[in-house]
This record gives C-alpha cells, structure tokens and sequence, in this order.
C-alpha cells in the first residue's frame, strides 16, 4: 500500500480522499463501523471561517460543499455567524455524510472498518507494516508512508513517538454526549432572544457588533438558530440551580435542516475524567444518556419554539474533545495563535478560538485578535524521532492552549488535507523522510 491513513475523521478523511486524488494506493483504516466520526453529528464546521466571515479553509471542505449542494441544494445552510464569536459552516449531516461517500468512491480510497490498528513494525523511524485486527481477522499491511488521524497520537504513540495528554496535572476538557431535535420552531426561539438578548451569549468578539440588542436582531434576520443559550440565562438559571439541569456553560444550538425544523443540541457534560482511560470514559455513558434524556424534556418545558420538538438523534459515540497529541518538530502555542503567527512553512491555517470547556459551567474563550487567522507550521504534524509517518488534525503537536482551537473539524480537514499531501509528495520524488518535503508544494 502506498497510504495508510489511520483513523477516519475529519482530518482521516481529507488526508485518504488527498492522497488518493494525487493517484496514491490509499487505504483508510477505521475502527468503528463507518467513517465520519463527529463529522456527521450536526455540530457546524468551525475553523473554515474567521469571525469576520471570511473563508479561510477550501480544498477538500470546498468539495464537500459541491457536493452537499448537488445532493440536495435544498438543504443547504451554509455559513452563519452566531453573533457570539464564530462564523459556523452548517450542514445537514446527512446530506454530508453522502457528500463524503460519493468522494471516497470517486477517488477510489479504499476502506477497512471495524479494524483497528494494534500494532507496527517500525525500522530506523520507519514504518513498514501496520498489525490490523478486525472482528474476524488479525493481518499485517505493508506501507511506504502512514498518516496518524487518530484524535489521539495513538499510531505515533505504537511508532515509539512521544504522545502529551491533558493538562500538566493531566486534567481533559468535559465529554459529552450529542443528540438532536426535530420539529423546532425557528421563528419563535429567534424571537424569544431578539426580544431577551440578555438570555443568550452574544458579542464576545471585538469584530462583531458590541450591542446586545444590535446582535440578537441580526441572528433574528439570519433565521436560522445558531445561539448559545446562557445556563445562567432566565430561562434556565433556575433548573441549573435547582439540579434538574447539570452544569454546562450554554445550551449550544446549531441548525441542521430547515425540512426538518432540526437542530444540534451540545448541552451534555461530564467533566474530571482521563479520556485516556477507555474504563473511566465508558462509565458516563450512564450519566451521559440520562442528561441528554433530562435536558430534551427540559427544552420542551422550557425553550420557546421546542414544545413540539422531539429527540430524533443521538450520537452513538460519547465525544471526546481532548486525547493525545504529538510531539512534533514544532510545538504550536497558545501563544502563537493569539498573535495570529505567520510561519514559512505553513500548511493550513486554523481560526477558531481558544476554546476549553472546563468543569461546572466553565469555558475559556478567547478569539484570534483582528477576528483572523493564524498558521499551522509542517513541522507540527511531524512526530519526532518518525520519518514516514505524519500526524493530522487534533492530534497534531500544540500545547494545551493550542489545541483548544486546532481541535475543532474545519482545521482537522486542512490539516487532513496537508499530510494527505505530503504523503504524495514523498512518495512522487521517492523521499524517505517527510522532513526532505517541500513545506511550499504542500500549500
Ligand atoms: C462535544 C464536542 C463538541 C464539539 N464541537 C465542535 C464544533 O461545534 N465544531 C467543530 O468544528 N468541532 C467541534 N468539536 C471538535 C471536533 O469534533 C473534533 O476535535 C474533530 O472532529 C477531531 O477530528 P479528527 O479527525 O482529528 O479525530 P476524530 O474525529 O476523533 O477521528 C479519529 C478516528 O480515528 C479512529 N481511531 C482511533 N484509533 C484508531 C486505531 N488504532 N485504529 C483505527 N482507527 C482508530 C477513531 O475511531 C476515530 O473515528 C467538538 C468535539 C466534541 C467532542
């Protein structure tokens, strides 16, 4: 095989669908059952737009929404801004899971799910075959790159690559558990915070309007309900206090499909876990599931527009928003996103504030200054003492601050995109180290 991409996420799938368009015999290895992971969950694409709106992530996302139009031109929602701090890319998660279907077929990636890779043979930093195990089958693939796409370090971590998690005192943002609701009506939700822009989390960015007032009027003309509803916000102080909601800092709300009167509920949390300690992180599927079950009935009591609204979706994995990451030739700071840093050898651009859920109703927040971009350096996704495995998306080498705006999907698919990439360009000038890539014909 010439490409082994480990792990089909976001930046799993930009890196196989790269590679394979550049004419690499690419195999996408999966653990679960299909590809997409928090992808399709109806959470909005961030990243791909800086707060000002401006696009700065294309290339494989730009198919994607080629697609997603072309499939159905309906469902199309698009980018919308939340008045809060961020412009989302919202999808029908649907509609976008066949988007990336039809692109795995038509570049002829081939997939292997329900296998996980448990195992190298690795020679002088190289890696030359992967251990496989299926459901029914233990096998070994031979390669002559590899690209860790698996959220936490983990194919780097088997090639003997140092792998950092959490905090220094290990501590790991919250878990939580995703679901939607149909049958929501827009109208009266917008209007209920044009009318209390106090209940909801709005102007958090010098580049959006600073009026409260100005801002909820402006999501109101948008239509669509992209907010965040304040847990300390009327509506809903008094369940929090009184225990019947659990703490969280908002009830994330994110249009999926106007049909449907669908939208993205991210309300779960369960924090002080190692999301390392796959025993630990089964054990909030109890507690997870009651909140999501507690939560719904709540928003129907209690959320303007949602008395009709119903559960029609639960995600059916608890998402993780911080593993393991890498330590790379270069370590991407906090530091350097909020200078909006430049750097000579980037290859994707990231836009998304520093973003940390912490415990109780916690959330560190803080945007890219002037509302722009800042870069991701090649160096970063390459694990040292590795020659031809290269790491993408969240696993990527950054510190803690870093990887609260790196993690997100708009930058794990450009990230994708590069080492999918780079892997071509290794192979196409016969290189047996991704240090020896031009960092410039990966742009
Ligand atoms: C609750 C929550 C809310 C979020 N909200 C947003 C949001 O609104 N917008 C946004 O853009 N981002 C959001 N994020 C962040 C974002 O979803 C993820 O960080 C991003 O999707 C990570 O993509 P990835 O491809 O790097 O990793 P993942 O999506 O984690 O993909 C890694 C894949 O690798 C597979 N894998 C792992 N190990 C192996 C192995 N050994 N063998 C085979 N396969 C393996 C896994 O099964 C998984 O499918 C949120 C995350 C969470 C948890």
């Amino acid at each position: 095989m010439d490409c082994i991409v480990a792990g089909g996420g976001a930046a799993g799938i930009a890196a196989a669908l790269t590679s394979a368009r550049e004419g690499l015999e690419t195999l996408l290895i999966e653990m679960e059952g299909g590809v997409g992971g928090d992808l399709f969950s109806g959470m909005p694409v961030l990243g791909a737009f800086t707060s000002r709106g401006e696009q700065c992530v294309y290339g494989i996302l730009t198919e994607l929404e080629h697609e997603c139009r072309k499939l159905d031109p309906d469902a199309w929602l698009g980018p919308v801004c939340d008045y809060r701090t961020v412009h989302g890319l919202c999808l029908d998660p649907e509609i976008l899971r066949l988007a990336v279907y039809a692109l795995l077929r038509r570049y002829g990636v081939r997939l292997l799910l329900n296998t996980a890779v448990t195992g190298v043979e690795v020679e002088n930093g190289s890696v030359r075959s992967l251990i496989v195990h299926g459901k029914n089958s233990r096998r070994q693939i031979s390669c002559a790159c590899a690209v860790d796409a698996t959220g936490g370090g983990h194919l780097s971590a088997m090639c003997g690559a140092v792998v950092r998690y959490g905090s220094e005192q290990r501590e790991f943002q919250p878990v939580s558990l995703l679901y939607r609701m149909c049958g929501v009506d827009f109208e009266k939700i917008l209007s209920y915070v044009r009318d209390h822009p106090q209940e909801a989390i709005l102007c958090e960015n010098p580049v959006l309007p600073a009026d409260q007032t100005e801002a909820a009027l402006r999501l109101y003309r948008n239509g669509l309900p992209y907010l965040a509803l304040s847990s300390h916000s009327q509506l809903l102080s008094g369940a929090l206090s009184s225990g019947r909601l659990h703490p969280c800092t908002a009830a994330f709300i994110t249009p999926t499909s106007r049909k449907r009167r669908e939208v993205c509920m991210n309300v779960t949390r369960v924090s002080g876990l190692n999301c390392a300690d796959e025993e630990a992180l089964s054990g909030t599927l109890p507690q997870l599931s009651a909140q999501v079950a507690d939560s719904a009935r709540l928003f129907q009591e209690l959320l303007p527009g949602f008395a009709q609204a119903s559960i029609c979706s639960i995600m059916h994995k608890i998402g993780v928003r911080e593993s393991g990451r890498i330590e790379g030739e270069y370590t991407l700071t906090q530091e350097d996103v909020l200078a909006a840093r430049r750097f000579d050898d980037a290859v994707a651009c990231g836009c998304h504030h520093v973003d940390i859920h912490g415990r109780g109703t916690d959330q560190v927040r803080i945007p890219i200054p002037g509302g722009g971009s800042y870069h991701i350096p090649y160096r970063s996704m390459l694990p040292k003492g590795l020659r031809n495995v290269i790491a993408a998306g969240r696993c990527i080498s950054s510190d803690r601050g870093a990887n609260g705006t790196v993690r997100v999907m708009g930058t794990c698919l450009d990230t994708g995109q590069a080492a999918g990439r780079a892997c071509a360009a290794l192979l196409q000038n016969k290189y047996r180290d991704f240090r020896q890539v031009e960092s410039r014909a990966l742009r």
